[in-house]
């Protein structure tokens, strides 16, 4: 009999867990001869991309072999440049090698290609602001800051960084630069030269979508940190010395990151369906497209309802991980003729555990953040977890990684370090 092929588009936290959840299916159902799982992912990597905001980058990622090769899912590197519905294909571009494949057929796809940074019309920014939505952003700002301490480098906002956006990564990344620049300036020799990180946002609440329960920490870590946030602000310009406020005031900073909020991948838009304003494409409680025979999506350029309350998926590793080992699943039921025992897709108890630098962190529940769970040094001890183990597949061990594959969601972490 001929192996069916299901094709998983992007190696994030969707598309490995998509890869092991249809690994476990066809470990389940004793038909690992019936189908092959091939992964469609750029580079040999899994990035572990919530942690593009901390200073050390080495643990992000994470070899894409060791954790696909034990259970038999091939690696293709390539980047998906359209999906063909109806003939089931979807056009690549090989990574590295001109020879390499341009096109691969599947009987099902599972679609995870996630999402990138929305930059806003500014002049100048997408040229002169750096940012930490992928590990190569995340290596370029390391770069840069780690160059300040170069000698000649001109004083005016050398140890000042603007932030641009204070949702979560913008509150994350800010918390973080006072101690990097201080940790560089001290290097440079430049002992006592004042440090400056201002954070701005349009709206007037800076870290507003955080909610009321996190308001008081939020305002304790932005001040221990040394944060000065400014609501109510626009950007017009930015150039490689500073940027340009709308008011038409000059901020001399060497240093501008942009944390202006994420878009689904445009590859969503090959499918021809109707996405929503973030882009992302509609799914059923199986995580099917409709109208779009055979193709699932899971993770950031997707949308599901995640529980009975109609709430909607967010973009986070939260949901992309359970996304994924449920479409993963699913793919392999219907390809197997199993509909029956298809998973239905559910994340109730949403939670958000922030990052606020050398304060702490702060963890909130439910889809407002209304509940503050823990604060300061307690969520951060929670948050260390989640980023060095609770969201890593496990490597090496088939069988580790064939159960952590199970369609299952996991509770929400301990409100205990
Ligand atoms: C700094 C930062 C902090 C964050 N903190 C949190 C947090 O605390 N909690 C939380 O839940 N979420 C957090 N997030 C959000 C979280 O990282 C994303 O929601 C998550 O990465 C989405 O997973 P994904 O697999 O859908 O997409 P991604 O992680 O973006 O992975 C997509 C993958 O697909 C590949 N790809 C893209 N296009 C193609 C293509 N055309 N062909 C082939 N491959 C392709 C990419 O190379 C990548 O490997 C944070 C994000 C950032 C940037």
């Amino acid at each position: 009999m001929e192996r069916g092929r299901i094709v998983v588009v992007g190696g994030g936290f969707a598309g490995v867990w998509a890869a092991m959840g249809a690994a476990h299916a066809l470990n389940r159902f004793g038909a690992s001869d019936a189908a092959e799982v091939t992964l469609i992912n750029p580079d040999p990597f899994h990035v572990i991309r919530v942690r593009c905001y901390e200073a050390e980058l080495d643990a992000i990622r994470v070899p894409l072999d060791r954790v696909l090769a034990p259970i038999g899912v091939k690696h293709l590197a390539a980047t998906a440049t359209a999906i063909d519905a109806r003939r089931r294909m979807v056009s690549l571009r090989p990574s590295g090698c001109a020879d390499g494949m341009d096109a691969v057929g599947y009987e099902r796809l599972i679609l995870c290609a996630g999402s990138s940074l929305q930059l806003p019309a500014i002049s100048g920014l997408a040229e002169h602001s750096f940012d930490v939505d992928s590990c190569d952003g995340a290596a370029r700002l390391a770069w840069h800051v780690a160059a300040l301490a170069e000698p000649g480098i001109d004083a005016a906002g050398r140890w000042t960084a603007v932030v641009i956006g204070a949702g979560l990564v913008g509150l994350e990344i800010a918390c973080e630069l006072p101690a990097r620049l201080r940790e560089v300036r001290d290097r440079a020799g430049g002992v006592g030269e004042p440090v400056r990180v201002l954070l701005l946002d349009r709206a007037t609440e800076v870290g507003g979508a955080m909610g009321q329960a996190a308001a008081i920490p939020l305002r304790a870590a932005l001040e221990a940190a040394g944060v000065e946030a400014l609501g109510g602000t626009t950007v017009s310009a930015a150039d490689a010395g500073g940027v340009v406020l709308g008011s038409g005031e000059r901020i001399a900073a060497r240093t501008v990151v942009s944390a202006t909020g994420m878009r689904a991948s445009p590859l969503a838009t090959t499918l021809g369906v109707p996405l929503d304003p973030l882009g992302r494409v509609p799914v059923d409680t199986y995580l099917r497209v409709a109208d779009a025979e055979g193709i699932f999506a899971a993770g950031d350029i997707a949308s599901a309802v995640a529980d009975d309350a109609g709430h909607k998926t967010v973009m986070s590793c939260q949901h992309a991980r359970p996304m994924g080992r449920v479409a993963g699943f699913n793919a392999v039921c219907e390809l197997l003729g199993r509909e029956a025992e298809r998973v239905r897709f559910s994340a109730p108890g949403y939670v958000t555990v922030l990052d606020l630098g050398p304060w702490g962190a702060v963890y909130t529940s439910g889809w407002e953040r209304a509940e503050l769970v823990a604060s300061g040094s307690r969520a951060k001890a929670i948050k260390r977890k989640i980023n060095t183990h609770r969201i890593y597949p496990p490597l090496d061990d088939r069988e580790a990684i064939l159960e952590a594959g199970a369609p299952l969601s996991q509770p929400a972490p301990s409100a205990r370090a």
